[in-house]
């Protein structure tokens, strides 16, 4: 049983009071600025698998539907750019007002906003270049409804509201941080894919590997999980596993020591 297992943490847990007083979006934009640039090659690299693997099961993977949320999205959009063409409607989530803040930035296209331009090329470039990069951010700007609060230790992590249940949730990132232990780390699993209807899928997004992270002068701790770690948590959850795929990568240590990403898609059983 993967409680039996141990996921380690170096220094103290960084938890909730942690990322609503320091964690700085802008900081955390350092991860996607440069992108491109080949200034930061390992995390470009972990760029580039994400969105292509997003691509990918999106557009010839065949997982669509009405609705998908996306849980812990910070102050970021990247991972919504391919999801755009196959949902009708997105939810994006965090717990962190400043980070829900900068999307809404984005989304009403404040001078001030986070400029994706060079990933939404880069996708755009994936789709063969279909639309136009103006194009593929208005389409993503009225593919998002809501953008809400969410919290993953929460049994319903949109309390007070109650989210009707989803074709499609996508994590990406967040469930080790906001994790202190593995027993933790299992439930928040259970929180987040409580909201996928029986049948729907579940897309996760995972630094392996990973104690730490930075996001502008603050370092967060991260649960340091194995593949198989992951793997058995989201069978528990009541998942079955269509695909996994790992990328090792050579990271800044300056913005993490994160070993490889993981990218899986499970299938809620429908019987959970
Ligand atoms: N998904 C984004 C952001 C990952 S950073 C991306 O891929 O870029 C980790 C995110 O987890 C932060 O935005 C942080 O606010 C969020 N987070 C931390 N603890 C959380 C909790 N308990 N509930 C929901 N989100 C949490």
């Amino acid at each position: 049983m993967l409680c039996g297992l141990q996921g380690t943490m170096e220094g103290d847990f960084t938890g909730k009071e942690m990322y609503h007083l320091n964690f700085d979006p802008k900081g955390y934009f350092s991860m996607y600025k440069n992108f491109g640039l080949g200034i930061s090659p390992g995390n470009d690299e972990r760029i580039r698998f994400i969105l292509e693997h997003l691509h990918k099961t999106f557009a010839h993977d065949g997982i669509r539907g009405d609705t998908l949320i996306d849980i812990g999205s910070g102050p970021s959009i990247y991972q919504l750019l391919s999801a755009c063409e196959s949902f009708k409607e997105i939810i994006v989530s965090d717990l962190v007002e400043k980070n829900r803040e900068e999307v809404q930035k984005w989304l009403r296209k404040d001078p001030n906003a986070f400029d994706w331009t060079p990933i939404v090329k880069y996708v755009c470039q994936l789709e063969g270049n279909r639309e136009t990069w103006l194009e593929k951010e208005e389409k993503l700007r009225r593919t998002i409804k809501q953008v809400l609060k969410c919290d993953v230790t929460l049994a319903n992590p949109f309390d007070p509201l109650v989210v009707p249940p989803a074709d499609c949730v996508l994590c990406s990132c967040c469930l080790e941080a906001a994790s202190k232990d593995v027993p933790a780390y299992c439930s928040a699993m259970k929180n987040v894919t409580s909201v996928v209807k029986p049948g729907g899928h579940f897309i996760f997004v995972i630094p392996i590997g990973a104690t730490y992270y930075v996001a502008g002068q603050s370092k967060f701790t991260n649960l340091c999980v194995t593949p198989e770690m992951v793997k058995v948590a989201v069978k528990e959850a009541g998942f079955e596993i269509v695909h996994f795929e790992n990328l090792s990568v050579d990271f800044p240590v300056e913005l993490s020591d994160t070993k490889s990403f993981g990218f899986l898609v499970a299938r809620k059983c429908n019987k959970a």
